[in-house]
């Protein structure tokens, strides 16, 4: 199978420099908002703060997948003496907390690298962080190249022919087949 090369783009979290200041999830904000810098509120952001300044907790979360449904089952962590909540450190975007839902319309939002802009040579919100909690990394790696497999083939077509009925499909798949 054909190598390739791909760009993985990373962000390391150094929550123990994290003083909860929120200047990433104000330039978030402000930056993905149309026009640019037209708004600025933090609960667009695709980044948000855990702050617990009783606990002495500043944890910064990605937002991730959209999920549907909440977890059944759920873990808490407590790492040097300090008790997060259970959702603390998940990135999803889930109904059972207000974070990483676009708060007019309630559609899920999720971090995107800011590559809608190619010409940045770092993210947003690492280049806000002053306190240096947000350390941005690209490294190359060769992966095989995607092909389809048979039975994903299968289960897409399957899908179709539930959805459209297989009389459509068989039309459609003729028609793409004619020269
Ligand atoms: Fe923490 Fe940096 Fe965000 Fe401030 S800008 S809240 S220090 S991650
Ligand atoms: Fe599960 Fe995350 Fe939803 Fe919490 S926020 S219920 S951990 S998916
Ligand atoms: Fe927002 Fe860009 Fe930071 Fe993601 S990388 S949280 S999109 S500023």
């Amino acid at each position: 199978m054909a190598k390739v090369k791909k760009i993985v783009k990373s962000i390391t979290i150094d929550a123990d420099k994290c003083n909860g200041c929120k200047a990433c999830e104000v330039i978030c904000s402000s930056w993905h908002a149309t026009p640019r810098y037209s708004s600025n509120n933090p609960a667009r952001s695709r980044i948000r703060i855990v702050r617990l300044p009783l606990k002495d907790i500043y944890l910064p979360v990605y937002a991730g997948e959209y999920t549907e449904a909440e977890c059944t089952g759920r873990d808490k962590y407590i790492i040097d003496g300090k008790e997060y909540n259970e959702c603390d450190f998940c990135r999803a975007s889930c109904p059972s907390r207000d974070m990483f839902h676009e708060p007019d319309s309630g559609l899920p939002l999720k971090c995107d690298m800011c590559e809608d802009t190619p010409t940045l040579d770092k993210p947003k919100c690492v280049e806000w962080c002053l306190a240096e909690a947000l350390i941005y990394v690209e490294r190359e790696e060769e992966v095989e190249e995607d092909q389809p497999k048979l039975g994903d083939v299968e289960i897409g077509l399957g899908s179709m022919i539930d959805k459209y009925g297989m009389q459509q499909v068989l039309d459609t798949i003729a028609r793409m087949a004619k020269p």
